[in-house]
C-alpha cells in the first residue's frame, strides 16, 4: 500500500473513470495532507518530475525494470530523495498533497503502475490497474 495507514478496504477502483476527457488509468488514494507515501516495492527512483497535471511526481522502477511505479500530486519529497535513490518497500518517498491539477480540498495520491516497454523509458509504458494488486490477499 503506497499510503501509510490506508486500509485496502477504503480503496475505490477509479482506474477506468473518465477525468477531463481522458481515461484516468490510475488509482486515487484519498488521505490527509502530509501522510507519508511509501514505496510499494524495492527499486531505484528513476525520475523526479514536476508536471503541470501531476505536480510533484516520483517514477520508480522495480529491481527487474519490468514495472514503473508512479506517485503524483505529492506535497513534498522525502528529505534527501534523489534520482537513483534505492528505495525498499515501505521507505518514505514523499507526502500526500495536491500539487499539479488536484483540488486543494481533496489531497490524494494519484498512483499507477506502468508496464515498461523494451526501451525502459520512464515516460513510456502501459498503465496497469493497481487496485486488484493492492486489495488481493492482504493481511
Ligand atoms: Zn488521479
Amino acid at each position: 500500500m503506497p499510503v501509510r495507514g490506508v486500509s485496502p478496504s477504503r480503496l475505490v477502483d477509479n482506474f477506468n473513470e473518465i477525468h477531463s476527457g481522458h481515461r484516468h488509468e490510475a488509482l486515487d488514494i484519498m488521505a490527509a495532507r502530509g501522510t507519508p507515501v511509501v514505496a510499494v516495492d524495492e527499486g531505484n527512483v528513476v525520475k523526479l518530475f514536476n508536471s503541470k497535471r501531476g505536480g510533484l511526481t516520483v517514477y520508480q522502477f522495480n529491481d527487474t525494470r519490468i514495472w514503473c511505479f508512479y506517485y503524483a500530486h505529492l506535497d513534498r519529497y522525502a528529505e534527501g530523495l534523489k534520482e537513483g535513490t534505492l528505495l525498499r518497500r515501505g521507505d518514505i518517498l514523499g507526502y500526500v498533497g495536491s500539487s499539479g491539477n488536484a483540488s486543494p480540498d481533496a489531497p490524494h495520491l494519484h498512483f499507477t503502475i506502468f508496464k515498461l516497454g523494451p526501451e525502459k523509458h520512464w515516460w513510456q509504458g502501459t498503465a496497469v490497474d493497481p487496485y486488484p494488486l493492492l486489495t488481493a490477499n492482504r493481511p
